[in-house]
């Protein structure tokens, strides 16, 4: 079976060698030795000063909104994971849904200010697919109003934007590192921040609000990732710069043989060094889009509907907003495989597949 992705791993020996070293020290989780070398290597590796790694790529999310005050409305995209808009409603704020751009995929920016009421208090917007937000309208937007800026960098994993980490955006990023992202450490999550004043914040917000001995300081949670985890980390850090060569060799060659008559791709703007974390194709209809999927399960060929359906549509959701570019995108698009070590035959065959179903 060929699945949208498939996880990467180290050397198993390289991983028992810190498997051992855990059994020895005997020291399993909370803040522990291995934690603090992936904190530190992983801000060597983003270029950034400020990390905390935690247990999952949403619990990130919460602890950024709760760290930065956030409260009542917060424009987001409706085309992200249901993550980034559950992590809201988790803290009690409703999330305001403003449509996407037709070309990027992207929150739009300049659609942002009209949804502005007295209750918004933040902007959370995804770098989806690792494709960079329109960062600075986002940011004239958010001074000009007050706003906080979280951005939801679950797919932005050494994305570099104008020479600089995509992660070093807004007052807080979060990332994701899943066992299906670019970087993994099976599961785990980070914030990075530009708030060096929210340090003992996050430390205390992952970690039940409690400190030492007898000093509980307010509601936080668990949110603390173990040594285990940390250990993949370890394992997996110094392959990154190898797995994303390997998947933009898988992403040229499906850039090569698609028909780009019939599909079409997010743009991605200038001044990118890009992690090719998804493969994302636009059909002309959801029609032709599951005639394809069809077609490609039958070969056990497994891509995913990323991201569908639009956040916005689902029932859940406290207040309804209509986005219509996200709504017909959403039905159209697919996620294809993507990962290292995808033969070239397979992206041929994908390829071929795929074009086969396109009208002429
Ligand atoms: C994967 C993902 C998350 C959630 O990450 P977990 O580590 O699985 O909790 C959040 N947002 C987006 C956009 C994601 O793709």
């Amino acid at each position: 079976m060929i699945n949208v992705t498939k996880t990467f791993l180290p050397d198993q020996e390289r991983y028992i060698e810190y498997v051992k070293g855990i059994w020895e020290r005997g020291y399993l989780t909370n803040n522990g030795p291995l934690l603090q070398e992936l904190e530190q290597q992983l801000k060597e590796y983003l270029h950034v000063d400020h990390l905390y790694f935690c247990t999952n790529g949403t619990i990130v999310l919460q602890i950024a909104i709760k760290a930065l005050g956030i409260t009542g409305e917060v424009i987001t995209t409706p085309f992200s994971y249901c993550a980034t808009s559950n992590a809201i409603i988790w803290e009690n704020c409703i999330p305001v849904f403003v449509d996407i751009d037709r070309t990027t995929f992207n929150i739009d920016a300049d659609l942002i200010e009209a949804a502005i009421t007295p209750a918004t208090t933040a902007i959370l917007a995804t770098h989806v697919y690792g494709n960079p937000c329109d960062v600075e309208k986002i940011e004239a937007v958010a001074r000009k109003h007050g706003l906080k800026v979280i951005y939801d960098a679950a797919h932005a994993f050494g994305v570099l934007y104008k020479g600089r980490s995509l992660l070093s955006y807004g007052d807080v990023s979060t990332c994701s590192f899943h066992s299906t992202k670019v970087f993994h450490t099976i599961e785990g999550g980070a914030l990075i921040s530009n708030h060096p004043e929210l340090d003992k914040e996050f430390h205390l917000l992952r970690a039940f609000g409690h400190q030492g001995d007898e000093n509980y300081f307010y509601a936080g949670i668990n949110g603390k990732n173990s040594e285990f985890h940390a250990a993949m980390g370890l394992c997996n850090l110094p392959h990154v710069k190898d797995i994303i060569s390997a998947r933009k060799t898988v992403f040229d060659l499906y850039d090569s043989l698609l028909n780009w008559n019939v599909l079409s791709a997010p743009a991605r703007p200038d001044d990118l060094e890009y992690n090719y974390a998804y493969y994302p194709v636009v059909f002309p209809s959801e029609e032709i889009m599951k005639t394809v999927m069809e077609a490609l399960r039958a070969e056990d060929i497994i891509p995913r509907r990323y991201f569908y359906p639009s956040l916005n549509t689902l029932k859940f959701m406290p207040k309804q907003f209509p986005c219509p570019v996200s709504e017909d995108i959403a039905t159209r698009v697919l996620s294809l495989p993507l990962y290292v070590g995808l033969p070239e035959d397979d992206v041929r065959r994908i390829s071929g597949i795929i074009n086969n179903y396109l009208p002429a």
